[in-house]
């Protein structure tokens, strides 16, 4: 089996011109969106993925969230490869007879009356978007086009006009406006903020248990409690964006669960594909989801039958497999170690479960150039902003694996490289 191989020796001319070849391919063809490390990978299995040059590095980004099952999870396979053979996609002009499983699955899990199924994240915020806004203006009574939602500082919820324009991050937004109005900023963690920048049209709070994004920011205890009552006395919607911290990333099903918070609107996305095929959903009960009628939203491909297939299986691992209660477990001891390192750079470690961000001091410069010393040593982890490196494995990762690499972390740690 692969996983049992370890790094191999090192890679040939030949092999070392591949990634050189693939790096200038995608320099000179691909947009320039992204500066992602200089490894070409090919293969992938559990927590492991493999580059041209043969090299084996422990994934401890996940794809941001979205492959907490694992790499090519075999029972995600299986039923990615049995949907293959038999249907992948109808658009919901007709029904399918994987939707139907899925959906009542789905609510069942995360205790929720209706789904809305979309594809990426970014689709998934804009239809909670729509939800609210229709809400308040059906149920709430706000006058028509007042709406308003609160947000915060820091956010992530995706790179659509509307979302970007209510982004506080400069390089998410500059030149892409004109923005959508109808969003109010407030300090993350700051609940008095939050009732100050409330009023009679304010339909919904959206916010991230945990900022993932913005450097794995937790916010200070009870913040989402407080703000869940909060909207609850307000008649405001607690809309939860859980599309990171869901699905067992935090050590719970739902990062809300810490707080014992149920929001009004759950949306989650990443992991529920299961790193196979993009699928995102919005639930939330009845008296919101019912603001959606025939052909007031839609998506070609959400809900089809490919997706539909996926999303169950990546869900029965998470809860079959037990990987949030393995997240809580694993990774409790594993920020233990990491702050049992002693560094002169580190200035914190944070985070929840397997969600777990080391923030590196100004004076030690910039996050990028540790995460470039840990791809030298076989692990793959990318700095979020500036200053922060990011450890979220797969949920998969057991402990053994953990305790393999941790050596080689802490030297990157304690001399930078
Ligand atoms: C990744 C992410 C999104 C956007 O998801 P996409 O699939 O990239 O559109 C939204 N919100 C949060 C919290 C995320 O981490």
């Amino acid at each position: 089996m692969g996983v049992k191989e370890k790094r191999t020796a090192p890679a040939t001319a030949a092999a070392a011109d591949a990634t050189h070849r693939h790096i200038q391919q995608n320099e000179r063809f691909g947009a320039h969106n992204y500066h992602p490390l200089p490894v070409i990978l090919e293969r992938g299995e559990g927590v492991y993925v493999w580059d041209v040059e043969g090299r084996r590095y422990m994934d401890m980004l996940s794809a941001y969230s979205a492959l907490n099952q694992g790499h090519r999870h075999p029972r995600i396979v299986a039923a990615m490869k049995e949907q293959l053979d038999r249907l992948t996609l109808t658009s919901r002009a007709f029904h399918n007879d994987q939707l139907g499983p899925f959906v009542e699955e789905l609510c069942g899990l995360a205790g929720y009356e209706k789904v809305l199924p979309m594809n990426s994240g970014a689709e998934a915020v804009e239809t909670a978007i729509k939800a609210v806004r229709k809400w308040g203006y059906d149920q709430k009574g706000v006058p028509a086009n007042q709406a308003e939602i609160v947000v915060c500082e820091g956010n992530f919820h995706g790179r659509t006009t509307t979302i970007v324009g209510f982004s506080t991050e400069d390089l998410y937004r500059e030149g892409f406006g004109p923005f959508t109005p109808g969003f109010r900023l407030i300090p993350y963690g700051d609940v008095e903020a939050l009732e100050a920048a409330m009023n009679d049209r304010t339909v919904a709070f959206l916010v991230e248990p945990i900022q993932g994004e913005a450097g794995v920011v937790v916010p200070p205890d009870g913040f989402l409690r407080g703000a869940a009552e909060l909207c609850r006395k307000r008649g405001v919607l607690l809309v939860a964006d859980e599309i990171q911290t869901g699905l067992g990333r935090t050590g719970k099903l739902f990062a809300s669960q810490w707080d014992n918070v149920r929001p009004d609107v759950l949306i989650v996305g990443k992991a529920l594909g299961g790193g196979f095929y993009p699928v995102s959903a919005a639930l939330a009960d009845g008296e919101v989801m019912d603001v959606f009628t025939p052909g007031s939203h839609g998506s070609t491909f959400g809900g089809n039958p490919l997706a539909a297939a996926v999303a169950r299986a990546s869900l029965r691992v998470i809860v079959e497999e037990r990987l949030a209660e393995h997240a809580a477990e694993v990774g409790a001891w594993f920020m233990d170690e990491l702050r049992r390192i002693a560094s002169p750079h580190v200035a914190q470690v944070r985070g929840r479960g397997l969600l777990i961000g080391v923030v590196i001091k100004d004076e030690s410069g910039r996050a990028r150039p540790f995460c470039e010393a840990l791809m030298r040593r076989g692990i793959l982890a990318k700095e979020t902003h500036d200053q922060v490196v990011r450890f979220a494995p797969p949920l998969v990762v057991t402990r053994a694996q953990l305790e393999e690499v941790l050596p080689s972390i802490a030297e990157v740690l304690r001399t930078g490289g």
